[in-house]
């Protein structure tokens, strides 16, 4: 079977760039954990912001869930 893989999509609150990243779930599980929310930083203008994982990768928080 193939492995999982999540997309983490951000959009940046001061430019409006969105980001899109594809993780496995090892690399998921290494840099973001069961966090409900977490620090982005944008690559085009390098302001820092805060994202909720249930809205920027919704099948990772769902993963999350059923684990507990
Ligand atoms: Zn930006």
């Amino acid at each position: 079977m193939a492995k999982k893989s999540y997309t983490i999509k951000t959009a940046c609150p001061q430019c409006g760039c969105s980001r899109a990243q594809v993780l496995s779930e090892d690399e998921m599980r290494e840099k973001y954990g069961d966090v409900p929310n977490f620090e982005m930083e944008c690559h085009e203008c390098m302001q820092k912001y805060i994202s909720e994982m249930k809205s920027a990768c919704p099948d990772w928080d769902a993963e999350c869930r059923l684990q507990e």
